[in-house]
């Protein structure tokens, strides 16, 4: 007996697709929330809560009151500096578990202070990276996550970044990088997605302008793609998407 079986995402579509934006760019204010918008679409924010870190959120807010995601990204936005040549880059690689979950706390209290009507919040990976240490010393801290956040996004180390709808992980959820990409890529993937009938989270940085960007005319012709396909992918935020997958699971 096969043990293939069909999962219907959010009861009638055959897969689910999530818009994310990371490091509360300026683009994403001007260019990528009208572009959503001008579609129907809602899609994911994750702002960094550091420095002016309440206005850095505000910002977020005429977004978020839209029905878009706002989600957090961490103070500090620590990232592996396994690849750095500046003697004093302290990356993941010297942080401790006791030290990030600190920092993800308070982090999780400057985003509630903000938004204090979200009730379950979930978390993206700064640099896609999950870990602490190095060598033998080296610790995952996605349970550092799984404790803190309803749900979370990495990026993926397979080559196709599809999560499945029975095996994925809530808490290092895969992401496809989609910087430098046309809109016939980005399609590329979503029909692909709908092939496999799983969940692709995209992941953008700048629109137009701003580090690992995106053309503005490609994110447009993606939204709008994904407005005339509606009756076949869920376009939905990260945690709805996770919300709905939980429920499936629990479900009897
Ligand atoms: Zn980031």
């Amino acid at each position: 007996m096969s043990g293939l079986k069909k999962h219907l995402w959010n009861d009638d579509k055959q897969s689910a697709i999530s818009l994310t934006f990371d490091d509360g760019m300026k683009s994403h204010l001007d260019l990528a929330i009208p572009i959503l918008e001008n579609f129907g679409l809602a899609g994911t924010f994750y702002p960094i809560a550091k420095g002016n870190w309440e206005t850095s959120l505000e910002r977020f807010r005429p977004a978020f009151e839209n029905g878009h995601e706002i989600g957090n990204h961490s103070i500090h936005h620590w990232c592996s500096c396994a690849t750095s040549l500046d003697l004093d880059n302290i990356g993941l690689e010297y942080r401790t578990l006791d030290e990030l979950e600190s920092e993800l706390q308070l982090a999780d209290r400057r985003f509630r202070t903000v938004f204090p009507e979200i009730d379950q919040w979930s978390f993206c990976y700064p640099c896609y990276n999950t870990f602490v240490g190095r060598g033998k010393e080296r610790r995952s801290y996605v349970p550092v996550v799984a404790s803190h956040f309803f749900a979370a996004r990495a990026g993926c180390e397979m080559s196709v970044s599809v999560n499945s709808p029975y095996h994925a992980d809530l808490h290092c959820l895969n992401s496809w990088k989609c910087e430098h990409q046309s809109a016939n890529d980005l399609i590329g993937l979503v029909e692909r997605t709908n092939d496999l009938g799983g969940w692709s989270i995209f992941t953008f940085h700048g629109i137009g302008e701003g580090h690992l960007p995106i053309e503005r005319c490609d994110l447009e012709k993606l939204c709008e793609y994904l407005d005339r396909a509606r009756d076949r992918f869920w376009v939905a935020p990260l945690i709805n998407v996770a919300k709905d997958l939980y429920a499936s699971w629990t479900k009897k």
